[in-house]
């Protein structure tokens, strides 16, 4: 599997105390991304800029000329970069970081399952991403030899994939956490770069499938300025999840990831966005309990 990275004591991928694995690779660039870092399906070199010293090693060495020296920055061309590491293992200060590495699926059980005893009765192993479900035939692999361990299991995911890819996760999954973010198509793609048709067509077959297999299903639906946070949005999803969901939160918009948007030399147009207010979130479960919802509730930090 190409992995990001393993973030353990994880509290918000799902019930209890968790071990979440962050998978490579997304199908939609949502323009607020949380996990820039995880888009692209390859390995990517990012730059630490607290750690250099300037003194432009990886400038000279790098054989694609795919670094340069801008001010006080060091900017990457990752089109131009073939990930040969010369720059990482050159660099003196350890400012440039390898991110995605290829691991086993048994090798990352081997390593996770030793978590398993701060997991407790309620936690367990959370795939995500990137798209958990990018990867499936792995995901589903791992996913089965922890649900033969007796571990709780969860997949994160945008939907954006085939039934196929659903079929094989669901016989040894626990929990879905599917985010739902934005009804109108337009403003989807607009967004997102991709139509939401599948991902709303998946949404209904996996509750029909769930019915059987006994998994929960947790909708999550970012709360952006500007971008998902109109009333009528958070009343058209309400209105079509038609409290299929054992749980609904609307996750409040941060900017705590703008550095790795400078890690990875790229522009945010949300870097300079503040925390929205209490009382936008409170409006908004409001619009959604006038919908008839049942299980829905905002999460994160406000003003
Ligand atoms: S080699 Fe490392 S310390 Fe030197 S300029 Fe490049 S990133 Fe900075
Ligand atoms: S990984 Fe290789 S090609 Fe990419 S920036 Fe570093 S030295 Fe250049």
């Amino acid at each position: 599997m190409k992995i990001l990275n393993i973030q353990r004591m994880s509290t918000e991928d799902g019930a209890g105390l968790r071990t979440t694995l962050f998978l490579k690779g997304c199908p939609l660039k949502c323009k607020w991304c949380h996990n820039p870092e995880s888009i692209e399906y390859g390995t990517h070199i990012e730059w630490y800029g607290i750690r250099c010293i300037g003194c432009l090693t990886c400038v000279k060495v790098c054989p694609e000329n795919a670094i340069a020296a801008d001010r006080d920055r060091i900017t990457i061309n990752h089109t131009k970069c073939s990930t040969c590491t010369v720059c990482v293992d050159e660099c003196p200060a350890g400012a440039l970081e390898s991110k995605g590495k290829d691991r086993t699926v048994k090798d990352l059980f081997d390593e996770l399952i030793r978590d398993k005893a701060y997991w407790g009765e309620n936690g367990g192993i959370t795939l995500s991403g990137g798209e958990a479900l990018a990867q499936s035939a792995e995901a589903a692999e791992l996913l089965k030899m922890f649900h033969e361990s007796g571990v709780h299991t969860a997949v994160d995911t945008c939907g954006f994939c085939s039934r196929a890819d659903f079929d094989k996760v669901i016989p040894y999954t626990d929990l879905f956490l599917y985010d739902i973010k934005i009804m109108d198509g337009q403003n989807h793609r607009f967004w997102t770069r991709q139509d939401n048709t599948v991902i709303l067509q998946n949404f209904d077959y996996l509750c029909k499938r769930v019915q059987d297999s006994g998994a929960e299903i947790w909708v999550r639906t970012p709360i952006i300025p500007n971008a998902t946070d109109s009333e009528e949005n958070i009343g058209q999803i309400a209105r079509f999840l038609n409290n299929r969901a054992d749980k609904w939160e609307l996750c409040a918009f941060n900017n705590l990831c703008r550095d790795k948007y400078e890690r990875l030399s790229a522009d945010w147009e949300f870097k300079n966005e503040g925390l929205l207010t209490k009382q936008k979130l409170d409006r908004l479960v409001a619009v959604a309990k006038a919908e008839g919802a049942l299980h829905v509730i905002w999460t994160g930090n406000v003003q």
